[in-house]
């Protein structure tokens, strides 16, 4: 675990959320999860690269209620996470899309915030459409230093 954590700090960006997301880590299968605190320092690492000298006043997440993220877990890591950055004491404002499927049987698409969902006909081929996302979708800074 130290081991993970220092590496990581030698190779800042490697661990972003674009990339935790692309790589189906966040899926929300469950198989294999990415621990909240370090979703959390991704976050704050993504930030604190784009806008080095910024003073971050609000970060808005979308965090998918199927991406298998703790909504409250990443709310209560992120004041610890932004200690000694850019975005100490900034405000944090998550949303929560919803789940929606598609049915690859009969193409109808559904609301779900259940990974076992079973379509009106019967199927359970169905495609996450919606839901898994997560993502940075807003940063708000108060000038640069
Ligand atoms: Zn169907």
């Amino acid at each position: 675990m130290a081991a993970a954590r220092a590496e990581r700090r030698e190779r800042p960006g490697a661990y972003t959320v674009e990339l935790l997301r692309k790589s189906g880590l966040l899926g929300g299968s469950g198989e294999f999860r990415v621990h909240e605190l370090a979703i959390t320092e991704s976050i704050v690492e993504s930030v604190t690269q784009r806008l080095p000298d910024a003073r971050v006043v609000c970060v808005r997440l979308a965090i998918g209620r199927l991406s298998g993220v703790s909504v409250p877990s990443v709310e209560f890591c992120f004041g610890p996470a932004t200690e000694d950055t850019g975005l100490a004491g900034a405000r944090l404002v998550v949303d929560e899309p919803a789940g929606r499927m598609r049915c690859r049987a009969c193409a109808a698409e559904f609301a779900s915030d259940d990974l076992f969902a079973v379509c009106d006909c019967g199927s359970m081929d169905v495609d996450v459409i919606a839901g898994q996302e997560l993502l940075i979708r807003a940063v708000e800074v108060r000038g640069h230093v």
